[in-house]
């Protein structure tokens, strides 16, 4: 699988981060996991078409990981030329419970955005699913799982794909079902986003990120959702986790390619 870092960083933008989102290929597979703002600018610098996106995966609802999802919906009314597109590329959309309230409070009811949906039709190109916790879902060859996980009824996915694996935390304080979720991938994708003396909000430091390391056993871990503050001391972040696991640890950057 390949995986592009789209936003690496939180609501706060800085010259190396921005809010969240991953671009995963997985075969003929082409999926995002959130979609925050800055997300489709990122594509748009790396090449990645946001007409050829065929699954996205949603964590959970904050404005960090999905304020992206309003143009993306729209724009897929288009062809990439800007005409109203005949056949729209169809997007499946699988996100935590609450997923159709959402979209039903923040577009169909929604006096501003409801023309997404009585003129652009969003219904007729989009699926929309709210995930059942550990129900194992086919993705067209990747499969998915979800668990709930610490964090404003978010839940972490993990991808399995021709026999590699990939985790994706969301954002969560320490959370058992990560562990269980995730025990053994190739690849963890972990939220941490604040040193530990300044630990606030359903998140973790580099301390609980450490031992979820040395539980979870993976072989690389990329660290994400890190707040400003984290900049000028992200190494601690790394020695951190190498003091209680061997692995590979790579703190995201946005723009950042990984083949795993
Ligand atoms: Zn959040
Ligand atoms: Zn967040």
């Amino acid at each position: 699988m390949r995986i592009m870092v789209l936003g690496a960083g939180s609501i706060v933008p800085t010259a190396s981060r921005f809010s969240s989102g991953f671009y995963v290929e997985a075969g003929e597979r082409r999926m995002l996991v959130d979609c925050g703002p800055g997300v489709l600018e990122k594509m748009r610098r790396l090449a990645i078409s946001p007409f050829k996106i065929d699954t996205l995966l949603l964590t959970h609802f904050h404005i960090d990981h999905v304020s992206d999802l309003f143009p993306l919906l729209k724009m897929r009314a288009f062809t990439p030329e800007g005409l109203p597109s005949r056949a729209p590329e169809r997007l499946r959309i699988l996100g935590s419970q609450g997923l159709k309230r959402f979209l039903a409070t923040l577009i169909d009811n929604n006096e501003f955005f409801s023309y997404v949906k009585t003129l652009m039709r969003y219904e007729t190109y989009c699926s929309v699913e709210e995930v059942e916790p550990w129900r194992v879902y086919d993705l067209g060859g990747a499969r998915l799982v979800s668990a709930p996980v610490a964090h404003d009824g978010g839940v972490a996915y993990r991808l399995d794909y021709e026999g590699v694996s990939i985790a994706f935390s969301g954002d969560t304080a320490f959370s058992e079902n990560i562990i269980r979720l995730a025990e053994g991938v190739d690849l963890l994708v972990h939220e941490c986003s604040f040193p530990s003396e300044r630990l606030v909000g359903k998140h973790v430091s580099e301390v609980e990120l450490a031992k979820i390391v040395s539980l979870v056993r993976p072989k690389i871990v990329l660290v994400s959702h890190l707040y400003p503050v984290w900049e000028p001391e992200e190494f601690r972040i790394v020695e951190a986790i190498e003091k209680s696991h061997q692995c590979r640890v790579i703190v995201a950057r946005d723009c950042l390619e990984l083949t795993v």
